[in-house]
């Protein structure tokens, strides 16, 4: 029995591969109670040649409000198809410094049960790519990436509009190739802003083990960060394999909870507190 995955991409997002009808089946195959889909809604206006797409019926197109429309009959679709699962529909917005007007927008449009927000980007640059991070990490030095990524999720944790924050720490999965291991110290003297304004809005932090499909022990944020937030406070209220194809939906997930129930972090789901 695995409790819960919200982190799930199904093939609305163009870089994930399974439908959520395959992702209901394996579901019940691995004995998932409740899953949670996040496609990624990028619209980053600076990338608009590169981002704001989705795959509909077999198609990329821009990612539009008939889009998501087909995304919310797909997961009506299953809900019904799929009475004994708990579907929730959800959404992966790149954070940017002017999404917010969008977000509330959705929000306002559309039933969705929750908004993760992630950082993606620095100065435009897909940090979370690892064709275009060299960009990036070769032309900032660590104290600059680590203030501009700290402050823009500061900005994400003020903002208020988001249930969930993504993989905090996504700013070492690539990074710790161009700064070593000095890396893990940045949250440091930076994170007591962020978690702060996080518990003023009541935002929680997610724990995505998307890195242990990549050979690494780590999940997102790593132990240490982790306690660090709950330590000022944060509320650890979502888990999620950040799957993109349904192989991998509900990995790691009962074992990074028990690393928690080990470490005494406690952990709440967001639906269980509202
Ligand atoms: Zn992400
Ligand atoms: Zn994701």
């Amino acid at each position: 029995m695995i409790p819960c995955d919200l982190h799930v991409h199904p093939d609305y997002s163009f870089d994930a591969y399974s439908s959520i009808e395959d992702y209901c089946k394996k579901a019940r195959q691995i004995g998932l109670r409740v899953i949670g889909f996040t496609p990624h809604y990028d619209t980053n206006p600076n990338r608009n040649e590169i981002d704001p797409f989705m795959n509909v019926d077999g198609e990329k197109v821009r990612i539009d409000d008939y889009a998501i429309g087909r995304y919310f009959d797909d997961c009506f679709e299953a809900r019904k198809e799929f009475p004994d699962l708990n579907i929730l529909i959800g959404l992966e917005v790149d954070y940017f410094r002017g999404v917010e007007a969008e977000v509330m927008r959705l929000k306002s449009e559309f039933p969705f049960d929750y908004f993760i927000g992630s950082i993606h980007c620095l100065d435009d640059i897909a940090i979370s790519s690892k064709k275009e991070a060299p960009d990036y990490f070769n032309s900032h030095s660590l104290e600059q990436m680590a203030n501009s990524y700290f402050g823009l999720l500061y900005d994400l944790a003020n903002c208020g509009l988001f249930d969930v924050i993504g993989h905090a720490d996504y700013y070492w999965r690539f990074g710790i190739l161009y700064y070593g291991e000095e890396i893990f110290e940045i949250y440091k003297s930076r994170l007591e802003k962020v978690a702060k304004a996080a518990v003023r809005t009541n935002t929680g932090f997610e724990i995505n083990t998307a890195q242990n499909r990549y050979g690494n022990d780590d999940f997102h944020p790593r132990l240490d960060f982790l306690k660090c937030a709950v330590e000022y406070g944060v509320k650890i209220n979502a888990i999620g394999s950040d799957s993109h194809r349904d192989d991998y939906l509900g990995c790691n997930i009962n074992m990074v909870l028990k690393l928690l129930a080990k470490h005494a972090i406690p952990f709440k789901v967001f639906y269980e507190t509202c």
